[in-house]
């Protein structure tokens, strides 16, 4: 059996119970074979693949608060420190209810290539939990962050472990969990991004996760002949990643027609009017049904259907395998040209296949949407020197940073024999930077 089956074998074995793990491991195994089989006694011996799908650190917490009725609310809090081999662990924060092991597992283990990607120094690393933000006061949503974190302090700091923002962590949350860390432990520290302007925060970090999948797309497109001009682009989500691809998609010419949130779907196709969703979502917390009593003249449906809409590039922007082999043959039918994930593993391993194999530009998450964390790194960057740098600075460098990703990943599906395969570059061209340093520093 070769050395990648094995792991894939046992990997499987161990943690039967959490698909979304095993996904993520073995779409990134199977990539690799080319890189393993050619170092394969030597990565064996080390065991690189055993090493790289075992979280360093895992730990797991009761998070206890009170509600506004006065009743105890219990939930669980989870800081999978994946991988330390390039830099202290750095993820973001997620609060939904679908929160587990597994969930957080997975998004940890990708982000270990994503921030390597990012040629910043960042180790992978998730947090979260089973929390669901939706319907709480803004009492209770300080009370469960100062809980979390009373609990989170004791593993995270500036130069050990740092998280950011997820689905249910925005700018709100980061700051209740910011002064709890500073309560805590007396420290001004750089532990957390996303962090607001008036303390340490870093322009451009709210745009950055959307504005670097466009930046990184349009490098797609240009390498093929084609831009964003003129184009249709299909979206869904209405979150932070969602709302600023759509803003730099308008920007660079796309006419943006549908965005989603976990009820339902818009179809606007004279272009979404972005500042009547930033408003919905945004200031008033509310569903995207509301959008139609701005916008008569668009449409929302109830449930799923973005990926049923005709467009040239496709950008999930939700959350982990929305769109599935039938999406993928709608939107091939549809004559779709590219997909670019802004969300993490948005793509389930049957669609990404098809829209490969149907010559479908597909760029994936851990390179395209890593410009989040990237500029979470130039935060911790700022942090460190006390200084902020200006808004332009930072879009600048996000844009440099995602053009050398594209590269990157380009270059190394290439060097392999797989021209254009941007899964493979990307998870080859994080892995091997990871590589080197964990053997670098032995066991
Ligand atoms: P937000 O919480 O801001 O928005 C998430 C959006 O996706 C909301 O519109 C939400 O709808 C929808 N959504 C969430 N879960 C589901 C679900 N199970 N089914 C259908 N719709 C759902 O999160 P972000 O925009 O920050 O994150 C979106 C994705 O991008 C995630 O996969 C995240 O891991 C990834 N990502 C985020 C980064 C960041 O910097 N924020 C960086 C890199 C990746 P509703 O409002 O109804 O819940």
């Amino acid at each position: 059996m070769s050395y990648v089956d094995e792991v894939i074998a046992r990997v499987s074995a161990k943690n039967a119970a959490e698909p979304e793990f095993l996904q993520a491991v073995k779409e990134v195994l199977e990539s690799l074979r080319p890189v393993v089989e050619a170092n394969e006694a030597r990565y064996r011996r080390e065991a690189i693949l055993e090493r790289i799908t075992e979280p360093e650190r895992q730990i797991k917490f009761q998070v206890s608060w009170v509600d506004d009725q006065g009743q105890v609310q219990v939930n669980t809090g989870y800081r999978v420190q994946f991988n330390s081999a390039i830099g202290p662990y750095k993820g973001g924060l997620r609060f939904h209810p679908s929160v587990n092991v597994g969930i957080i597992k997975f998004l940890g283990f990708e982000q270990i290539f994503k921030n390597s990607l990012t040629g910043l120094p960042i180790g992978g690393g998730k947090g979260g939990s089973d929390f669901d933000p939706k319907g709480k006061s803004d009492r209770e949503i300080m009370a469960f962050c100062k809980a979390f974190m009373t609990e989170l302090s004791r593993y995270v700091g500036a130069d050990t472990d740092v998280p950011a923002g997820d689905i249910g962590v925005g700018a709100r949350e980061i700051g209740y969990l910011f002064g709890q860390y500073k309560r805590m432990t007396g420290l001004f520290e750089g532990v957390l991004t996303g962090k607001g302007l008036t303390y340490g925060g870093s322009l451009v970090r709210t745009e950055a996760t959307g504005y670097g999948l466009l930046y990184f797309a349009d490098e797609m497109l240009k390498a093929h002949g084609h831009s964003f001009k003129g184009k249709t682009v299909a979206i869904s989500g209405a979150g932070n990643v969602a709302i600023y691809a759509a803003e730099k998609a308008a920007q660079l010419g796309a006419r943006v027609v549908t965005l989603s949130d976990s009820t339902g779907w818009i179809y606007d196709k004279e272009g979404v009017d972005l500042a009547a969703v930033k408003e919905i979502k945004e200031v008033r917390r509310a569903r995207l049904s509301e959008y139609v009593k701005a916008r008569p003249n668009a449409e929302y449906h109830e449930g799923r259907g973005v990926w049923s809409v005709k467009c040239d590039v496709a950008l999930p922007c939700a959350t982990q395998n929305e769109l599935n082999l039938d999406d993928a043959k709608a939107l091939v039918k549809n004559g779709v040209i590219a997909v670019a994930e802004g969300a993490n593993m948005p793509t389930t391993l049957e669609a990404t296949e098809y829209l490969q194999k149907h010559g479908v530009l597909f760029a994936p998450g851990k390179a395209a949407n890593a410009g989040g964390v990237a500029t979470s790194a130039l935060e911790m960057s700022q942090n460190s020197e006390r200084l902020s740098w200006t808004f332009e600075e930072v879009d600048a460098k996000l844009k440099g940073i995602m053009a050398d990703i594209f590269k990157k990943s380009a270059a190394a599906a290439e060097k392999y024999g797989f021209k254009d395969n941007y899964v493979m570059g990307a998870n080859i061209a994080g892995f091997e930077k990871v590589v080197e340093a964990m053997l670098a520093q032995g066991v």
